[in-house]
């Protein structure tokens, strides 16, 4: 078996092969934290956790390094800092950590490295840093100093913009460039611009400022991964004019003809089939759905399923349906598990270890390794084990057991949501209104049995009844 990934710079599915499998390398484009970040953030971060899981598969724990930035200096960070009157690493600070809870509980693995921007702007402790990497572009004639600024020469770079594979007069356009007296050429763009007092900024030969966002990644992936690597991701957005320039800058100051040898992008989330925005009433952070989205908390593998029943580079509409099937299809998942495990709702996957370190099927890694075709992982795979494990004596160990480690292979756990959330129901209240319920029938009072199972709905409960008496389940 070989993993394939599609290249988004030679538009091709390609085999992977690392520079170095010993230590595969992958950077990814991490938040802008100024606030919570929305369920678009999410899609990067679910899908390259995904990669990563994969990767140390297969080439060792040990020997895949995986590097997110933090942007923490940013324009929209000043204006929020000063909205709320307080430094910028306060709200940096405290967004970056609401950030790490959120994909925390989304069932990411942290990555190997979180370098934050500004501790990269200077650093004597780096082999390269955002300053001395501009001065390597200028003494090699494709960047220039003026008025304070320090631009990007593009025409200095002949094969500029072969990622995006944009004629340079329509990526202007699209772009919208400023038109700035200190510009030689309206596509070049800021490597580095004065700060005024109140703004954040660092000594630098061109005076007191900040870098432009582009320069940020180009110094983080290079210091910490080296001047070529693997796999450099992000979302599609990214593209132009975040990718093509970060490309640029890293190969003009190394001399490199690649940057990275795949690139790989998700597509871009709607949510109910519009562009997500504040203005539309439909932004969705991540914060709200873990607790509480229009009534109802979700569990974080619930939210992660439903990321993962789109193929990662084809756009995805994220709606209340897509979210209401996961959870319902992560409720069978649990159902099997524990019938043909005989686990109760209080087991810890993760303290099993036959499951949590169990191999994952060849079936799964199959579909995994055709560009991580999750949405195949899901809707054939994993419903296949659940047909066969659904036999007329009851549910069968061998493909429940390989359900629920293939679930934890893609970081989904179906048993967590019910050991965290159990302990905020009261059984004991529960089990008194189904039992006035079951009363209210048998008198034929259908209007306070109505009453009362509407009454459990709103604490999240829903009731199955059968001939054998009320059960009930958690709303999901
Ligand atoms: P930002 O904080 O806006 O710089 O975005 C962080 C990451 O989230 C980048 O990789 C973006 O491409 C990605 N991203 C932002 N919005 C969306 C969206 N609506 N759908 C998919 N990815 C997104
Ligand atoms: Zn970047």
């Amino acid at each position: 078996m070989e993993l394939k990934l599609y290249d988004t710079l030679t538009r091709e599915k390609r085999v992977f092969a690392p520079i170095d499998p010993d230590r595969v390398r992958m950077y990814v484009c991490g938040p802008t934290v100024y606030d919570f970040a929305h369920i678009g953030n999410a899609r990067p971060v679910i899908v390259f956790d995904v990669l990563f899981r994969l990767l140390r598969h297969i080439y060792g724990d040990e020997h895949v390094t995986y590097v997110r930035n933090i942007t923490d200096v940013d324009d929209k960070i000043n204006a929020r800092a000063a909205e709320r009157g307080i430094p910028i690493r306060e709200l940096t600070d405290e967004t970056y950590k609401n950030f790490q809870a959120d994909v925390a509980a989304l069932g990411c693995l942290p990555p190997t490295v979180e370098p934050r921007a500004t501790d990269y702007v200077s650093n004597p402790g780096a082999s390269v840093d955002m300053i001395r990497l501009i001065e390597r572009l200028i003494k090699n004639g494709n960047a220039y100093a003026a008025e304070g600024h320090v631009l990007f020469d593009v025409p200095s770079m002949p094969d500029y913009g072969r990622l995006s594979k944009r004629a340079l007069d329509e990526m202007i356009a699209g772009a919208r460039v400023e038109v700035a007296p200190y510009k030689r050429d309206p596509q070049d763009f800021v490597l580095w611009k004065p700060s005024n007092p109140s703004e954040p900024g660092w000594d630098s030969p061109w005076g007191r400022g900040r870098p432009g966002w582009h320069i940020e990644c180009s110094a983080m992936s290079a210091a910490l991964l080296g001047e070529t690597f693997d796999i450099h991701g992000g979302g599609i957005d990214l593209v132009f004019p975040h990718h093509e320039n970060e490309i640029a800058q890293s190969r003009c100051a190394f001399h490199t003809d690649v940057m990275a040898n795949y690139w790989m992008h998700n597509g871009f989330l709607q949510v109910e089939g519009e562009k997500m925005s504040k203005s539309l009433g439909n932004f969705v952070t991540i914060r709200e759905l873990l607790t509480g989205w229009r009534g109802l908390p979700w569990s974080g593998d619930a939210i992660r399923f439903a990321m993962l029943t789109a193929h990662y580079a084809q756009p995805i509409d994220w709606t209340d349906n897509r979210l209401a099937e996961a959870g319902a299809n992560l409720h069978t998942f649990h159902l099997v598990g524990a019938k043909g495990l005989g686990l109760t709702d209080e087991t810890d996957l993760s303290t099993l270890p036959e499951i949590a370190h169990g191999r994952p099927s060849d079936r799964l890694l199959q579909t995994l390794y055709d560009d991580l075709n999750t949405p195949a992982a899901i809707f054939t795979h994993f419903f296949s084990l659940v047909r066969e494990a659904d036999s007329k004596s009851g549910i069968l160990e061998t493909p429940a057991r390989q359900l629920l480690i293939d679930c934890l292979f893609m970081g989904i756990d179906p048993f967590r949501f019910y050991r965290t959330q159990m302990a905020a129901f009261d059984t004991h209240k529960i089990q008194m209104l189904i039992d006035q319920r079951t009363a209210a029938r048998k008198a034929k009072d259908f209007q306070e049995s109505d009453r009362i199972r509407d009454e459990l709905a709103a604490m999240g409960v829903v009731l199955k009844d059968s001939k054998d008496g009320t059960t009930w389940a958690i709303a999901r």
